[in-house]
């Protein structure tokens, strides 16, 4: 994919394990590569078709300037916020050096880095208890909610027969479309909080239920372990 390069941003900032480095502060250097599709600007040559990649540096400062983590893990991560902030943003690959690390040996510069991205999940949605559109629709408001979760397409909820054998209402059953910072572990779990919150409690296999949420597909992944199999 397109990319743009931002090499060797300096920020001063106060992040780091001892007390000493949160009140003085020290030099954080940010290299980043923003993963993003530049065809449309190439054509158009307007800055509204691309990433401003000024305005990402000047995030970047007042994110790191703005607040301290002990870990530079830490601070790479909340950094992958640019994702959020800059929607033409797919992935980004970012680095951070801490030159000054206060290990008491010389050396050149220790640095974290990372990559993450936007996936495309789509997410099974079923109730046969109660007002089922009104847990469907709960469900899909809990992910629009979600931090770094976008809703792509919300498709119409239809009615379908129970399956599997036991005697039960019908279902209403839904599918969404979503753009998602969660790895499918992570996606799982906020599933299930959601399904807890509706009252979901899991006993008679195939059985009724307030809430089913289920990860269809995630990008192009095939894995089957023991929490997760997907395709679904
Ligand atoms: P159910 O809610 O009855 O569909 O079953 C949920 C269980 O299926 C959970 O314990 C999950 O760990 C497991 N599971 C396996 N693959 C998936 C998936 N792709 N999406 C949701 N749950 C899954």
């Amino acid at each position: 994919m397109d990319n743009i390069k931002i090499k060797k941003l300096d920020v001063f900032a106060k992040h780091g394990v001892y007390k000493e480095e949160n009140v003085l502060g020290q030099k954080f250097v940010f290299s980043a590569v923003l993963y993003l599709d530049t065809a449309k600007a190439g054509v158009s040559d307007e800055l509204e078709d691309s990433v401003n990649y000024g305005e990402v540096c000047h995030f970047i400062r007042e994110f790191a300037e703005g607040r301290t983590f002990k870990l530079l893990e830490s601070l790479a991560e909340h950094t992958a916020a640019v994702l959020d902030r800059f929607p033409l943003v797919k992935r980004i690959d970012l680095e951070i050096e801490k030159p000054w690390a206060p290990i008491g040996l010389p050396l050149e510069s220790v640095s974290v880095q990372i990559s993450r991205g936007w996936h495309q999940a789509f997410i099974a949605l079923g109730s046969n208890m109660g007002d089922k559109k009104k847990y469907l629709d709960d469900a899909v408001k809990a992910m629009d909610d979600l931090d770094g979760c976008r809703i792509v397409t919300v498709a119409d909820y239809i009615e379908t027969e129970p399956y599997g054998g036991v005697e039960q209402d019908d279902f209403l059953n839904g599918c969404i479309a979503i753009d998602t910072l969660k790895e499918p572990e992570e996606l799982l779990d906020f599933l299930m909080d959601v399904e807890a919150q509706a009252g979901r409690v899991r006993t008679i296999h195939w059985g009724p239920r307030t809430l089913d949420l289920d990860i269809l597909m995630y990008d192009d992944l095939v894995m089957n372990e023991r929490r997760l199999t997907i395709p679904h």
